[in-house]
């Protein structure tokens, strides 16, 4: 039996039905933007594995530093306990995060960065004796799938079956062209009634959804009326951190920032799981008291763990790289000239582009499921062309590793060219 096979024998694999799924290619070395099969196929990566692998795969700079690490310090307990590479990271971040944003809470995923901004602003409230105990979220967001974040989460095929269970979250549509207005007033009417602790937005782009883009003006009115009310804000920058969106943050674009910032995907540079909230001084201070039970009782085992703060400081050292600022704006202009030369074919609806995200809408006749035929005859299209996508639906998106070369660049947009003569 080869990988695959003895793969299907114990593994269950994440938003998999296994009686119906496809094979599953068995990956087995990764370098820059290319990865090969256990049959010595090569692909390139051009989702960057799920958006956490900008700088490429297997980075000599962040695993020598991971190496340096792990021989120095592999982990020490956070809870009572402090070392280096939290100080030092904390520092940096401190330097590239919006100024508003003064403390930093550390965990190991994007659905737990989410689950910690969430808890950080209903016990603010609840310490404060005040009855805030719902949330404010997108229609067709996605914000991870634990149970807080869950209910943040729009996207009904992964909360339906939990429904019952979640914390209470209204829904705002999504401002894109045309619904600003729309959205606006409906946020108006709900932030008047004093039931909300928290207002949690993807900030510009909404990845899950399909890349669905909406303008900076827009989020910073949504901000204030926020602000105006007692309702903080949370940006669930997990996808778009990290120079996704052309700017170091999402928030980067926003004259008026979010309260709370949740970091994860590209931060360690796609090798160790690793997440982080950031907090404004407000809601600290809201915790801030001689009494412990008005700390905020959250903690993970490996919180802040040193080798992957190691691996944080090197990546975005290597994110501050003129080199590499120089390939997010290559990339960037790449997609725009593609954009520009796609955009009137006639079985393309949509396009859009923010920073380093190229998406584009294929026309249907009817409505597209998540996981319908057309994404999977465009995901085996792009496999068998040596590219790997995962199409949502029928919206084709690429979000490459910033390192990708013109010539790889090329040969995606060629093939998605090709794709849309197929479906
Ligand atoms: C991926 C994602 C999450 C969840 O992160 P996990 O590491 O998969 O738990 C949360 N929010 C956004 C915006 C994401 O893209």
């Amino acid at each position: 039996m080869n990988l695959s096979e003895r793969d299907l024998l114990y593994n269950w694999h994440p938003y998999t039905q296994h009686k119906t799924a496809q094979f599953h290619p068995a990956i087995v070395r990764g370098k820059d933007s290319l990865l090969w099969d256990e049959n010595g196929n090569e692909f390139i990566d051009a989702i960057a594995s799920w958006w956490v692998n900008p700088f490429g795969h297997s980075n000599q700079v962040i695993a020598d530093a991971i190496y340096k690490q792990l021989t120095t310090l592999e982990h020490v307990l956070f809870g009572g306990f402090t070392h280096d590479k939290a100080v030092l990271l904390s520092e940096k971040l401190m330097e590239i995060l919006p100024s508003n944003q003064k403390k930093i809470f550390y965990s190991d995923n994007g659905s737990t960065a989410v689950e910690v901004a969430i808890k950080g602003c209903l016990q603010y409230f609840y310490n404060k004796d005040k009855k805030r105990t719902k949330i404010i979220a997108f229609e067709d967001a996605f914000h991870g799938d634990t149970f807080g974040a869950m209910a943040a989460s729009g996207i009904s095929l992964y909360t339906e079956a939990f429904k019952s269970s979640l914390l209470e979250v209204v829904r705002v549509p999504i401002p894109t062209q045309g619904n600003e207005q729309k959205a606006i007033e409906i946020l108006e009417n709900l932030v008047k009634t004093d039931d909300y602790a928290a207002f949690i937005f993807e900030p510009l782009v909404l990845g899950a959804a399909g890349m669905v883009m909406y303008k900076p003006e827009i989020l910073e009115k949504m901000i204030t009326i926020c602000k105006q009310n007692n309702v903080f804000t949370i940006a669930d920058e997990v996808m778009t951190g990290f120079g996704k969106t052309g700017k170091t943050f999402a928030s980067d674009y926003l004259h008026i920032k979010p309260d709370v910032m949740c970091l994860s995907k590209a931060l360690t540079g796609g090798t160790i799981p690793m997440a982080i909230t950031t907090f404004c001084q407000e809601i600290y201070d809201g915790f801030y008291d001689d009494d412990i039970d008005k700390a905020l009782f959250h903690g993970h085992t490996f919180t802040a763990n040193p080798t992957g703060c190691a691996a944080a400081l090197a990546s975005i050292s290597l994110l501050q790289t003129d080199e590499m600022q120089h390939n997010i704006q290559r990339v960037n202009a790449s997609h725009l000239a593609f954009e520009e030369k796609i955009k009137n074919h006639p079985k393309v609806k949509t396009t859009r582009v923010l920073g380093t995200i190229f998406a584009l809408e294929i026309k249907t006749k009817t409505a597209e499921s998540y996981y319908g035929t057309m994404r999977t005859k465009l995901f085996n299209f792009f496999m068998e062309n040596g590219i790997i996508m995962r199409p949502i639906g029928n919206i084709v998106y690429i979000l490459p590793p910033y390192i990708i070369t013109e010539n790889q660049l090329q040969k995606v947009y060629q093939t998605i060219e090709n794709a849309l003569e197929i479906v």
